[in-house]
């Protein structure tokens, strides 16, 4: 690392971190990359209802994803400054560039009662929603609130794994999609004995029921948040500028419209004229793929005739692994549409 001119700090080890810092240093030897992530597994979060089902695995060693270039820092990034990332320990990583690339996390339930809610956006939540169903009693009532697609896939992977429970997922599926598609999920969902509750809104939670806006109170001993993620607020916390939501914004080149050594990827940004992409793998995929050349500009501005392109193996199975984000599931053929 010291032979290097440009150092890049990659905060976030998701899809989008770990394909932005192994894209950047298979195009530029010169550039060195520290990965910033709370943990040395990478949370394939397309998993997550598979691993509240306990049906598959979702975690993965960085290290055998990562460019053999990149140094793994476990730690969590408190604050981003000009040039720096201070981390978790106190310790502080000085840096030419950032990339911010936090992803997202459970949304913030906002009703009356949202703390009884589980979710499956996060590994912890995801582990925490297995201990709970595993635990229940045989015909416990189980509601999945958000019909969108991490609700649909969560209550499917349930229902599948766990037959001895009643499910009701409470939304319209896919209201978005053509009306081919529409039946086809109803039909599926209904064929693993879900019940589903459209037209209506959940107003709170208690721990053994839901009430809805049409006034019923409906059992539930187990209530699945699937109503949206949310971004962490390192950006804000750091006073880079960010949208109502406290994703970055970045412009069209995905540099922060802030300070433009920061660079942006994935769930956690907001993009110039482009402020509504869905949090998914494939958008987001798209923008780290790119991120390098905003970061390769400055690298050939620091190192003028060293910048050379290279493909080291684990980068490219990295980038070969890129179609799992679709699982193979019963219901996930939608993901081609993220
Ligand atoms: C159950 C489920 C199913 C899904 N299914 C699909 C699907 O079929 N298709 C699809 O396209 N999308 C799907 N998604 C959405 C997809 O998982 C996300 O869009 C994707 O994970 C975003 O990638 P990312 O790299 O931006 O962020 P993430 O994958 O969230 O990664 C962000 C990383 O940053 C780390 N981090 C956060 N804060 C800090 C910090 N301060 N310091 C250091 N590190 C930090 C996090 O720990 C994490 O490792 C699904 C999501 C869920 C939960």
């Amino acid at each position: 690392m010291n032979n290097t001119r440009f150092h890049v700090v990659v905060v976030g080890a998701g899809y989008a971190g770990v394909m932005a810092a192994n894209r950047l240093l298979s195009e530029h030897p010169d550039v060195a990359a520290t990965v910033v992530n709370p943990r040395s597994v990478f949370v394939e979060r397309t998993r997550l209802h598979q691993h509240a089902a306990a049906t598959g695995s979702a975690t993965h060693r960085l290290t055998d994803l990562l460019h053999p270039r990149a140094e793994l820092r476990v730690g969590t990034a408190l604050r981003i400054d000009d040039g720096a990332v201070l981390l978790g320990d106190g310790s502080v990583l000085t840096c030419d560039a950032v990339v911010y690339a936090v992803g997202s996390g459970p949304a913030r339930v906002d009703i009356p009662g949202g703390e009884h809610a589980h979710s499956v956006s996060d590994l912890e939540s995801a582990s925490t929603l297995h201990t709970a169903i595993e635990a229940l009693p045989d015909g416990a009532a189980v509601t999945v609130v958000g019909a969108g697609f991490t609700g649909i896939e969560t209550v499917t992977e349930l229902a599948a794994a766990h037959r001895r429970h009643r499910y009701t997922l409470v939304g319209d599926p896919g209201p978005d999609l053509p009306d081919r598609t529409r039946r086809y999920l109803r039909h599926t969902l209904t064929g693993f004995g879900i019940e589903i509750l459209a037209g209506v809104a959940v107003t709170e939670i208690t721990d053994d029921d839901v009430h809805l806006d049409d006034g019923t109170e409906m059992p539930s001993d187990l209530t699945v948040w699937a109503g949206g993620f949310s971004v962490p607020d390192l950006a804000r916390r750091s006073g880079l500028d960010v949208d109502a939501s406290g994703r970055l914004r970045v412009d069209a080149t995905l540099r922060s419209t802030s300070r433009s050594n920061v660079i942006g990827v994935g769930d956690a940004v907001s993009i110039a004229d482009r402020p509504y992409i869905r949090m998914s793998c494939r958008p987001r995929f798209r923008s780290a793929y790119t991120a390098p050349a905003p970061c390769g500009t400055y690298c050939r501005v620091a190192t003028p005739s060293n910048c050379r392109s290279g493909s080291p193996r684990s980068a490219s199975r990295w980038v070969a692994a890129g179609p799992r984000c679709s699982s193979p599931r019963p219901t996930t053929h939608h993901a081609a549409r993220r």
